[in-house]
């Protein structure tokens, strides 16, 4: 381990959120029934919260929980990356992704994209259905939760010298 190099296993600013949480919702094709199913099963929770998701995601949700979604474009053609983009602005708490560990997908570097800025801003995200229970079932979802951020940018102003 280099002396004086920055590790930044602690937080450096922290983001607030707060007992109403905005969801995402994303589901590859051939995992879509099931995340439907599970949303099925907790509407009474989600009904609690705001939901967004990539188009068709999203729009099968709205209609099987008779709920508002708010739906970005369909993962192909670029949800992917606008979810990831309301992460980094703060405008999505939770990530539940049932991705297909079968099936590559044309757009597998988004994909990877945005679950690189769910790390990168610490937000909960569940990729499968058991994780995705234990998620919603957390004391946290009704309640604020002080969320740490890494100050990466420290490792950006290491040995760089010109
Ligand atoms: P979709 O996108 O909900 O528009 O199908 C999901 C994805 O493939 O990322």
């Amino acid at each position: 381990m280099k002396k004086n190099a920055h590790h930044p296993s602690i937080a450096d600013s922290i983001t607030k959120m707060r007992p109403k949480k905005n969801i995402a919702l994303i589901a590859h094709d051939h995992r879509k029934l099931d995340l439907l199913d599970w949303a099925e099963y907790n509407r009474d929770i989600l009904s609690n919260h705001n939901l967004f998701g990539t188009g068709t995601t999203g729009s099968l949700a709205a209609e099987k929980l008779n709920l508002p979604v708010f739906t970005f474009k369909s993962g192909p053609l670029g949800g992917d990356l606008q979810i990831g983009s309301a992460i980094i602005d703060n405008e999505i708490d939770i990530m539940i992704f049932f991705w297909d560990p079968l099936q590559a997908q044309p757009h597998d570097v988004d994909v990877k994209a945005l679950q690189r800025i769910s790390v990168v801003y610490n937000i909960p995200m569940a990729i499968n259905r058991a994780s995705a229970d234990f998620l919603i079932s957390s004391p946290l979802m009704d309640k604020p939760y002080e969320r740490f951020i890494v100050d990466y940018s420290q490792r950006f102003k290491k040995d760089i010298s010109v």
